[in-house]
């Protein structure tokens, strides 16, 4: 969860004065059953006004500054903005009509303009500044700490002058990014194609796409049509047709837009006296300098070009055996050969798990695998639901609700179309997390129900962000609550979770088919042989995005942006990128992840090292598993993400376990 700064919010006071106990009424129940935006709208009022209000109070506040006092109605306040912002991104993601989904979009912005209000009222800042936390706990202090650093981050120390200059780059920055973003969205291209070329496509996908009345067939650059086309369509001329307009989506135009954010990122950045974005950006991450990040992407291309090389081997050898004389693999050919080395190499053809991976069967193992691993119980909740489809749940320690979660997992017109988490509530005066989780996946009722491997691992992935918010969900501050916790750790417990559904053993539990046939080891086993293969040389790419990412806040602005693009791409990527590629211009993260893409990677190598503990001392092993519950998923943000790692490991953060897993035999 993060919050942009964006455009001013015209101060709207509130009729009735809020008072610190009441936080909870402020935020109200989540309008599941919103009959009409209007009653979204109203409740966007509502919490804007209870914000508003908190702020005006505190920055009217007199007398001591206390912890009790000033920093507990400071943290229920940015509390109410982190729960509305998860609760309207909800609305945006889930309605059913574009009315109320547009209705929680502008009130994200609203939300995201008092935030950034906030961030730079000198008033509220003095009297955060004024407290004596001398004898406080470590986790207050460390809160503390923090805020007021994030404060003076925002330009809250400048003078008037510079102060409203910054407030005005904010909203140039939000602007120019929705405009980015909007590009991408808007950036859609269709090539026609003779019915002929489209060999090798599955059959769903030809029933599908028939030819118009030119007798030729539409392609868009959409992911539905371009995955399957650069996955499988075996002309050469197709793929690379595909790839050059899907490389240029957006482009020229967003190299104007990024060459203003990129211009006003780096005037921002020396308004607060940083020489560079990076600087500014990174100083609250785990790996908090641009010289730091430089090296982590060094050290892991270290590990990972060898593997890269073996991976390019094996996909040059299954080229050659395909198309005689070929000596290189192009750009538009790596998807294509992946599916046919691990068919050649491993025997392994992601098709034949399928049957094995009905939802329900999947969702009932991941709900069961939580309760044997954490010792919990998962009973259902009985709450209204924003359509018939969503799935409600509790989780219990015994007499105590650890917290409440949706489960709206299958597609519907309108609907958000990838997968996410989103923290609605956090633990507050007793009353547990709430998070729902949004995703896409098959679903009986529409169609054979049955879930890629890859989708398997989707759904535990973002299940993982949801526990980390519920065991978390229980701090005393708010601001620490479940996933608060550094930008570049919140992927990790995720990225580790993903080990258990290539594990036999877990799989065996809810793997069945539809003869009520238990998913074979040997097939298992083979999906464990193909996992390793293309590790290398995804990752050599990933390093190139991170590279990319870095590179853009840390230097001059490049007169040709596809140029330095591919050229910083290509100091990693083992696939050199055609110089048709624009990268760039389509590459969203250049606007919500700036200069640190990298947090993939280093979030990797954390649930590499983490996992070490669960393979040595086994994946079931309760003692284990309640220490990671304890150390590093409990404490939320209470503590800095490296210290929970040690507590856990009982050392500092390392990249050999990550190296292990690139040396990995394939
Ligand atoms: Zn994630």
């Amino acid at each position: 969860m993060r919050l942009i700064a964006t455009a001013l919010l015209a101060a709207t006071m509130l009729s009735a004065p809020a008072h610190a106990a009441d936080v909870l009424d402020a935020m109200g129940p989540i309008l599941a059953t919103a009959p009409d935006a209007a009653a979204i709208n109203a409740k966007c009022d509502s919490v804007l006004g209870a914000i508003q209000q908190r702020k005006s109070a505190l920055e009217a506040e007199t007398g001591a500054a206390t912890i009790d006092g000033t920093l507990n109605r400071y943290d229920e306040m940015t509390a109410l903005i982190g729960a509305g912002s998860g609760e309207f991104t909800l609305y945006q993601q889930v309605m059913a009509d574009q009315a109320r989904r547009d209705a929680g979009a502008d009130c994200q912005v609203k939300l995201a303009a008092l935030s950034s209000q906030i961030s730079l009222s000198r008033p509220i800042y003095d009297r955060l500044k004024a407290i004596d936390a001398t004898g406080a706990d470590a986790a207050t202090n460390l809160l503390l700490t923090r805020t007021l650093e994030g404060f003076e981050r925002s330009g809250v120390a400048l003078d008037e002058t510079k102060r409203v200059r910054v407030q005005a780059l904010n909203e140039q920055l939000a602007e120019l990014g929705t405009q980015f973003e909007n590009n991408i969205a808007n950036g859609r291209k269709v090539i026609k194609v003779q019915p002929a070329e489209l060999a090798g496509l599955p059959a769903d996908f030809l029933a599908s796409h028939k030819p118009g009345a030119d007798g030729k067939i539409e392609i868009s650059t959409d992911t539905p049509d371009y995955q399957p086309v650069m996955a499988y369509a075996e002309s050469d001329d197709l793929r690379r047709r595909l790839s050059e307009v899907y490389n240029q989506r957006a482009y020229p135009e967003n190299d104007a837009v990024l060459r203003q954010i990129f211009t006003l990122r780096q005037e921002l950045a020396e308004l607060l006296g940083r020489p560079n974005y990076a600087t500014l950006v990174l100083e609250d991450k785990m790996v908090d300098s641009p010289a730091k990040v430089q090296q982590l992407i060094s050290d892991m291309a270290a590990a990972a070009r060898p593997a890269a090389q073996r991976d390019y081997a094996k996909n040059l050898q299954v080229l050659q055996e395909l198309r005689p004389g070929a000596n290189t693999i192009e750009f538009w050919q790596t998807s294509w050969l992946s599916p046919k080395v691990q068919q050649r190499f491993y025997s392994y053809n992601p098709q034949d798990a399928r049957q094995y991976f009905a939802y329900d069967n999947v969702r009932d193992g991941i709900l069961k695998l939580t309760e044997d691993m954490f010792q919990v119980q998962i009973v259902p909740w009985n709450t209204p639901t924003w359509d018939s489809e969503v799935e409600t749940y509790e989780m219990r320690d015994g007499d105590k609700i650890l917290g409440r979660f949706y489960f709206d997992s299958h597609q519907r017109p309108g609907k958000y179309t990838h997968a996410n988490m989103i923290p609605l509530r956090p633990g507050i005066d007793g009353e547990p997390p709430v998070a729902a989780l949004v995703m896409n996946l098959p679903d009986g009722g529409h169609d054979t129900g049955l879930m890629e491997h890859s989708q398997v691992t989707t759904f535990l992935h973002e299940y993982g962000h949801m526990l980390h918010g519920m065991f978390g969900g229980h701090t005393r501050w708010l601001n620490q609550s479940g996933v608060a916790t550094e930008w570049d750790f919140v992927e990790a417990p995720s990225q580790m979770l993903e080990n258990w559904v290539y594990d036999y053993d877990t799989l065996a539990k809810f793997a069945v088919n539809a003869h009520g046939q238990t998913i074979p080891r040997d097939l298992v086993e083979r999906m464990n042989k193909a996992r390793y293969f293309n590790l290398g040389m995804g990752d050599m790419t990933q390093l190139g995005y991170s590279n990319i990412s870095l590179q853009f806040h840390q230097n001059p602005v490049p007169a040709d942006f596809g140029a330095a693009t591919r050229q910083w791409r290509d100091q990693y990527a083992v696939v050199p990128a055609p110089e048709w590629v624009q990268f760039q211009d389509a590459f969203t993260h250049l606007n919500g992840y700036s200069a640190i893409y990298y947090t993939y990677r280093w979030s990797k190598v954390i649930a590499d090292d983490l996992y070490t503990r669960f393979e040595k001392e086994g994946l079931t092993n309760a003692e284990t598993a309640l220490a990671y519950r304890r150390m590093v998923l409990e404490p939320g943000g209470t503590k800095p993400a490296a210290e929970l790692v040690r507590d856990f490991l009982g050392r500092d953060i390392s990249l050999d376990a990550y190296r292990a897993e690139m040396e990995h035999d394939q």
